[in-house]
């Protein structure tokens, strides 16, 4: 029987220790919550400025309520589209120092459609080999040949490129690795993409909010120039602690994917209360370099706090900061024994991770204390000179 098959897979899942549980959280979102009754430090959240629950973000929430109501009755093309959407649109253009910008209901969507808008049939797509899932599936669903290149291995990526004879070209990019934390050389990447004619996609999921000047992103931390090939991808679930995902270029560009971007095309526009509680985000964002400060501090205390000898830190220089243990068995019983110290700490396994490189991926907020970190630090260390 169908059902029965379904009971066996996920039988057969748990027997792998691969079928995942969800936690459930009792208070709002921050590095001190109750789960299941027990008061954890949690490091797990994209957070990374401790904006998710930040009183100025509830009140803009209320307050955008109030104004807007809660629905927003109809898809923007039809008559989802409210003023507030319009004007959160302009300033996350002017934020990130392009001619445009389009507001999205969130990231997955947003990578779903993007590259189809640019890409089909016949054409050539280019993407890193640790892209987040969205991109994965948004390369997918063009229907373009699509070349994975190792990750951040330049050389490759002008390889294929060369070798192309497809019409149009895009490279697609994680900005910063979910799950490494590393930045990927966007100035080299657009320099191919001018040299072979390509577009640029790049999704700075963890990026947009704290880097950069004003925590406009990883372009803007890299200065990348103006120009109709950058395709920039942020999302507003992060840093910015609320919801949503933008995507900001040239003016053409963006117009074509408001026109074809079935994910944006075929969805009832996210509330304006959103919108309007973003625009409260982004003035806390572009003010937040107190905030950001605090967690660059945050990055170098636990990376010198750790001198780790068997397990490997890898060399990120942002708040997602992983310790890879390799074996899935021994990454889940450090997990588990953080977790009955009270620390919460997400153990990451493939097939989210390539097999064998199992870790545990910290994230750091700006909402931590230097001694949360010190804590954290303590307790691994130990852990790792008793396994
Ligand atoms: C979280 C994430 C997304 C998805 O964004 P949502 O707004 O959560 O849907 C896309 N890309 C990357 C790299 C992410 O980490």
């Amino acid at each position: 029987m169908l059902h029965d098959e379904l009971i066996a897979q996920l039988a057969a899942l748990d027997e792998q220790a691969l079928l995942r549980r969800r936690r459930t959280v009792e208070d709002p979102c921050g590095p001190r919550v109750r789960v299941d009754g027990r008061l954890m430090l949690a490091f797990c959240s994209n957070d990374y400025l401790g904006l998710a629950a930040a009183p100025e973000l509830t009140e803009a929430l209320r307050e955008g309520a109030t104004r807007w109501g809660v629905g927003s009755g109809a898809s923007h093309l039809v008559s989802g589209h409210y003023q507030v959407h319009e004007i959160l649109e302009a300033r996350l253009a002017e934020l990130v120092g392009r001619p445009r910008a389009l507001y999205l209901s969130t990231g997955y969507m947003a990578n779903l459609g993007i590259p189809s808008a640019l890409v089909g049939r016949g054409d050539a797509l280019f993407a890193d080999r640790l892209n987040h899932a969205s991109l994965v599936d948004g390369a997918r669903l063009t229907r373009a040949d699509v070349h994975r290149y190792p990750h951040g291995d330049l050389t490759a990526l002008a390889r294929l490129l060369e070798a192309s004879r497809a019409r149009r070209k895009l490279i697609l990019t994680d900005a910063v690795f979910s799950m490494d934390g590393d930045i990927a050389p966007l100035p080299e990447l657009l320099e191919l993409a001018k040299r072979h004619d390509a577009w640029l996609v790049v999704d700075d999921a963890h990026g947009f909010g704290v880097l950069g000047p004003r925590g406009a992103g990883t372009a803007a931390h890299f200065g990348l120039p103006d120009t109709w090939r950058l395709v920039y991808v942020g999302t507003l679930g992060k840093a910015a602690g609320v919801a949503g995902a933008f995507v900001a270029g040239d003016e053409a560009v963006v117009e074509t994917i408001l026109q074809s971007a079935r994910p944006y095309l075929f969805t009832t526009g996210s509330p304006p209360a959103l919108a309007h509680t973003l625009l409260a985000s982004l003035d806390l964002i572009a003010q937040g370099a107190a905030r950001r400060a605090h967690l660059a501090e945050l990055i170098t205390a636990l990376r010198n706090a750790l001198p780790l000898s068997r397990w490997t830190l890898l060399p990120s220089p942002t708040p997602i900061q992983p310790v890879v243990i390799g074996d899935n068995a021994e990454t889940l019983r450090v997990a588990r024994a953080l977790w009955d110290q009270g620390l919460w700490v997400p153990a990451i396994r493939p097939p989210t991770v390539p097999k064998g490189s199992a870790r545990l991926r910290i994230s750091l907020s700006a909402a931590h204390t230097l001694e949360d970190v010190a804590h954290l630090a303590d307790a691994l260390l130990r852990l790792e000179a008793a396994a």
